[in-house]
């Protein structure tokens, strides 16, 4: 069994500016950087990936999106759509075995995943093996959820990388997850 860390990051607009005009379903977040890091039974990180992702319904990204994401419009210019991204994210998960969890600090990165295969008609099946470290934290410590940066600040870990990115949140949330690998539920009921 292999462990998928994954993080997302996704078009935004600041909160009192998401296109009011337009309904949700016609405005929707779209993925647009699948950064995840892989880890076997052992602790041992076999690999990493950092796939950028060219949204569909809004190409263009907002000030408020670069700036929180530091990803530029650029970047999404020259990347594959969500079906070609989400192929190779796949065809790399599969390279280290056919068992995986998927493990996301929190339920939005499996949402999020669930809403651009649902925008794209692909099949949502792979995401059912999936489990929210944010909310397992929060038993394991006996504390409400609480967000990936304070949880690192709780384990004196440092926030490596740049916050919002997908592959550094991925790294960052993998120390936690090393550190409590013994502790997680890895059934998938949920939490
Ligand atoms: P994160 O994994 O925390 O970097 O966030 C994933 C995605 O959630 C980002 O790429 C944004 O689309 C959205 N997001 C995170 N923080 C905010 C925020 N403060 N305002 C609006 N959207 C946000
Ligand atoms: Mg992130």
């Amino acid at each position: 069994m292999n462990y998928i860390i994954v993080d997302l990051e996704a078009t935004c607009w600041e909160r009192s500016a998401i296109l009011p005009q337009l309904k949700r379903e016609q405005s929707p977040n779209e993925i647009i950087e699948i950064g995840a890091v892989c880890i076997d039974q052992n602790k041992n990180l076999l690999g990493e990936i950092d796939l950028f992702v060219q949204p569909k319904v809004h190409p263009k990204l907002s000030a408020f999106c670069i700036d929180l994401t530091s990803i530029t419009q650029e970047l999404v210019d020259f990347a594959p759509m969500f079906p070609d991204a989400l192929q190779q994210f796949q065809n790399w998960i599969k390279n280290f075995g056919e068992e995986f969890i998927l493990c996301s600090w929190g339920f939005y990165d499996r949402v999020q995943f669930e809403n651009d295969c649902k925008l794209h008609k692909l099949n949502t099946d792979w995401l059912h093996h999936h489990i929210s470290l944010k909310h397992q934290y929060g038993k394991i410590k006996n504390i409400k959820p609480i967000g990936m940066k304070s949880a690192l600040q709780k384990e004196k870990f440092s926030l490596d990388g740049t916050h919002h990115r997908g592959l550094d949140d991925a790294k960052n949330i993998s120390k936690i997850f090393v550190k409590y690998f013994d502790e997680w539920d890895k059934g998938t009921r949920g939490a």
